[in-house]
């Protein structure tokens, strides 16, 4: 194979980046009309802080994944990273600015501190691993992730121009 691939996130520097953060991480043009977004949402600082725990990462990733819903309907999708220190938004073109996403993004993360229950971790019906969620976890990052809203958009910590 000779194909030229370029994985976004492999060439991110994850050693100059300061979490958390919501990052545009991909915009594209889809062939036939169309485009989607992809934004990198941090929540802890790459390989220097612990990772989420797996069961943090899953309740945040079911939660946002309603959450951000209730405040557009331009969300495609959130998963959480392999490496859980954050998660993935897809969106649609509409959602096309790092602003953007903060203004749903906050909200949404401000409702997930709100919920008594996963939704979504009902039963073995609704989830592939439902017993694997820890909503107080959850919580917490959240609330570490609002303490620093005004320095989200801050991806590299080099302040925000004005
Ligand atoms: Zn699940």
């Amino acid at each position: 194979m000779t194909k030229k691939v370029v994985v976004e996130s492999f060439e991110l520097d994850h050693e100059a980046v300061v979490a958390p953060y919501i990052r545009k991480a991909g915009d594209r043009e889809i062939p036939g009309g169309g485009r989607v977004c992809k934004y990198d949402l941090r929540f802890t600082q790459p390989n220097t802080e612990p990772h989420m725990p797996i069961e943090t990462a899953h309740s945040i990733e079911h939660i946002l994944a309603f959450t951000l819903r209730e405040f557009s309907d331009d969300i495609i999708g959130v998963s959480p990273m392999g490496c859980l220190t954050g998660m993935y938004v897809i969106t649609t073109g509409v959602i096309d600015t790092p602003e953007k996403m903060k203004d749903i993004v906050i909200p949404g993360l401000g409702r997930l501190l709100e919920f008594d229950a996963v939704p979504g971790a009902e039963s073995a019906k609704s989830c592939g691993t439902y017993l694997l969620h820890d909503l107080e976890g959850a919580k917490q990052r959240a609330r570490a992730f609002l303490a620093k809203e005004s320095e989200l958009l801050d991806v590299y910590g080099h302040g925000l121009a004005e």
